[in-house]
């Protein structure tokens, strides 16, 4: 897909960014006006993640469809195991997860678009403006420039959001994450393991293990402005090994970047006629990493605002209506000091496993 003469001058909303923030809002915003989706990547876009979907975030999609039982790997569900790897502690928590394949899953978000959403991919978002009447947003696409009017901007344009730059809000800091897809010489246990190992540095904040039908991923979380992550996330596979020899060769690596929410301040709703969605907002958990329930469900509140309000009412409507996320991050915050230390991660081997189960289920 491309930019071209083909598109319409005049839009109600501009959406930047086709992650599921963006989506979720370009779906609630079509309600009352023509939507124009743009992403700089190519679509369907290869988003590194996980691909564990929460219970919030699927409960915020069946607002519009059901997580089709096709887009499930073996194993379907996966529970959230926290492992201490030195002391050899596994807790088995009843947090429950969908295994998805992160790219099927982007893709079907995608085909849920109503027809008054035009979808525009390799088209970056360089440049906006706005005046009490609108938006002008600058987009670039195959090395022209143009400007395209609207209502109202959403930008759901992710962790290092050029939205959120412009509107002179600094971005959230960021973890840097690695994930390599490794083949599997025998079958791993069907859980979602969180690890934590003292022997990668302090740095390093966790990794984990999920099956993903005939792979699995192994991915690698570190404090920002970690070095030689590479080199870290090598040390980590080879010790991985040592009690998972089925973790074979890896077909696959991937370097990105989440959140690294540390204050209820992160979370910015926008500015005037532009609102930010997702985790452009800093809307994504603190405690766990898990960013996609977040998305949806502020990207829903973003363009619901769009649907329900007038131009100029819409800043304050989005506001309200995602407080209670706000409130949710607030309240997660609370337990990284806690997580964070090493004294923390050692006393959490002592807790009985039904409270760490109870906890988890909070994060
Ligand atoms: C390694 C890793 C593993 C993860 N695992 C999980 C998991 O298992 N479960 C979970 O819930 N969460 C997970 N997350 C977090 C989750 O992936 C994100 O929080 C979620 O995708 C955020 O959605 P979003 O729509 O806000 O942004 P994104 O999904 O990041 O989408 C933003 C989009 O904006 C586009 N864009 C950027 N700049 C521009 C621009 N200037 N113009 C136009 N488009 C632009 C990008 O190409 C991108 O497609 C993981 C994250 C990482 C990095």
């Amino acid at each position: 897909m491309r930019l071209d003469s083909e598109i319409r001058p005049e839009f109600e909303t501009i959406v930047a960014g086709a992650g599921p923030a963006g989506i979720m809002a370009a779906i609630q915003a079509a309600q009352t006006g023509r939507v124009l989706l743009v992403d700089s990547s190519s679509l369907p876009r290869d988003k590194s993640c996980g691909g564990m979907i929460h219970e919030h975030a699927r409960k915020g999609l069946d607002r519009i469809a059901k997580v089709p039982d096709e887009l499930l790997l073996d194993p379907g569900h996966v529970n959230f195991r926290y492992w201490d790897w030195d002391r050899s502690i596994k807790k088995t928590t009843a947090l429950r997860f969908l295994n998805v394949n992160r790219i099927a899953f982007d893709d079907w978000m995608l085909s849920l678009l109503p027809s008054n959403v035009e979808v525009v991919g390799s088209t970056s978002l360089v440049d906006f403006s706005q005046t009490p009447k609108g938006v002008t947003v600058s987009l670039k696409s195959n090395g022209s420039t143009q400007e395209v009017p609207c209502a109202t901007l959403i930008g759901a344009d992710g962790a290092r959001s050029a939205v959120r730059r412009g509107l002179g809000v600094e971005n959230v800091a960021t973890y840097v994450t690695l994930q390599d897809f490794v083949t599997l010489d025998g079958a791993i246990e069907p859980f979602f393991d969180c690890i934590y190992m003292r022997d990668i540095g302090d740095d390093f904040a966790y990794a984990y293990v999920v099956p993903k039908g005939e792979t699995a991923i192994i991915g690698s979380v570190f404090y920002p402005k970690t070095r030689r992550p590479h080199l870290k996330q090598d040390q980590c596979i080879d010790i991985l090994r040592t009690k998972l020899p089925q973790l074979g060769d890896s077909v696959k690596r991937e370097a990105s970047v989440a959140l690294h929410v540390r204050s209820v301040a992160d979370v910015a709703p926008g500015q005037g006629r532009v609102l930010l969605a997702g985790e452009a907002g800093g809307f994504m958990s603190p405690t766990s990493g898990e960013g996609i329930s977040y998305a949806i469900n502020s990207g829903y509140c973003a363009g619901q605002a769009v649907a329900t309000s007038g131009p100029d009412d819409r800043l304050a409507e989005y506001t309200r209506s995602t407080s209670a996320i706000a409130g949710n991050i607030r309240r997660k915050l609370r337990w990284l000091p806690i997580m964070e230390s090493r004294t923390g991660k050692y006393v959490a081997g002592f807790v009985p496993t039904p409270i760490v189960s109870k906890i988890t289920e909070g994060l």
